[in-house]
């Protein structure tokens, strides 16, 4: 039986989803899909509220995690780690070589603006990395603060992994001066993993002309030469299927759902399951910094997490137990991408169901 993911990540990916994803396939040479990128990267750009420059990268998102830090860093990177994905992007740093400071909040906790002012003041770092959504730990971090503090210091590259987030929250990044975004298909957008996408500033771009070693398979400069000069290409063969099923998906939440419905309907459906959580169990992120995409709840009760998710599977439906430490401590429950607020009552009435007979 099929398990409908409530995991954050993959997520539930829809029939037209996966019939795009079965497109017959073209050359990445051809005028064909010189035509296909034209469709596809302002339909990006309208979800990002962005005229910056669009990277699809034929990886997961870790891919365009690593091209940030290997085409923006030259003097000093500066890292906030809240969970395990943060302290991957800061590990990131370490393994390419790079400089790098960090700022680490408990888990549970988020990362606040003065921790990072305190620090950018003193004039060592040339780049900044935020994640938006932690989420092995559930905590979202509003962007607006810290958009408004990076504009105090216009050297810096302001880096944000949305992974999970991008696509069912909202995030303006010409106006938040978001120079390098990163997310993957396999959250939000509700695509098949194997696609990450980048929305990255020309200060970005100006600033990776100044690094040396950028690699070649990540580096934003040769997707930048290809898109200026061979006719929107990219400069390795690119997983033309994601592309497709992107250009669908996107037609889907623009036109027919609606951007603005879409960030409504998460907020809904996270509204609804933490006040089920608050009910039953405890909400394991600190007041005020909880997800809008993936609500953590902290095992109050001791009860075995992975008995709920052997419950759940006959009844075809698996949630996250904690991340790493936090496994059968916390639990997760993702409301991420086209799942619905008609979903999120089915699988709470499970979830009441399995309890009352545990
Ligand atoms: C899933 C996730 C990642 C890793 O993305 P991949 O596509 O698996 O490489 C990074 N950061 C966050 C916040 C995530 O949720």
């Amino acid at each position: 039986m099929h398990k409908k993911l409530f995991i954050p990540g993959p997520t539930e990916v829809f029939p037209h989803v996966l019939e795009a994803m079965a497109t017959p396939m073209i050359g990445h040479r051809m005028k064909e899909f010189t035509a296909l990128m034209d469709e596809v990267v302002p339909k990006v750009q309208k979800v990002f509220y962005t005229n910056n420059f669009i990277i699809l990268s034929t990886s997961s998102g870790t891919g365009m995690m690593e091209a940030a830090v290997r085409c923006c860093v030259n003097k000093k990177a500066l890292h906030t780690v809240c969970g395990a994905f943060s302290k991957r992007w800061a590990e990131i740093s370490k393994s390419n070589g790079k400089e790098y400071d960090v700022i680490e909040v408990p888990l549970g906790k988020a990362i606040k603006p003065e921790m990072v002012e305190e620090k950018l003041k003193t004039g060592q770092y040339d780049t900044f990395f935020l994640t938006h959504n932690e989420s092995a730990t559930g905590v979202m971090h509003p962007l607006e603060p810290f958009a408004d503090l990076l504009k105090k210091y216009p050297d810096i590259v302001f880096c944000v992994d949305a992974v999970s987030s991008a696509a069912g929250v909202k995030i303006e990044v010409d106006k938040l001066g978001i120079d390098f975004l990163v997310t993957s298909s396999q959250k939000c957008f509700a695509l098949p993993p194997g696609l990450a996408i980048a929305v990255v500033s020309d200060k970005a771009l100006k600033r990776a002309e100044t690094v040396k070693n950028r690699g070649y398979y990540f580096d934003i400069l040769q997707f930048k030469k290809y898109w200026d000069t061979k006719n929107h290409q990219t400069h390795t063969t690119p997983t033309i299927s994601h592309i497709y099923a992107l250009n669908k998906q996107l037609d889907k939440i623009l036109n027919e759902e609606g951007l603005e419905n879409r960030f409504k309907r998460h907020i809904e459906m996270a509204n609804f399951v933490r006040k089920w959580v608050k009910e039953n169990f405890k909400m394991f992120p600190e007041e005020g910094y909880e997800s809008i995409t993936l609500t953590t709840g902290e095992n109050t009760r001791g009860i075995s997490i992975a008995k709920v998710n052997e419950e759940l599977a006959k009844r075809g439906a698996a949630i996250a137990n904690g991340y790493g430490d936090l496994k059968e401590k916390t639990f997760r429950i993702a409301h991420m991408g086209d799942l619905t607020m008609n979903d999120m009552k089915w699988l709470i009435e499970q979830l009441d169901d399995i309890l009352k007979k545990m």
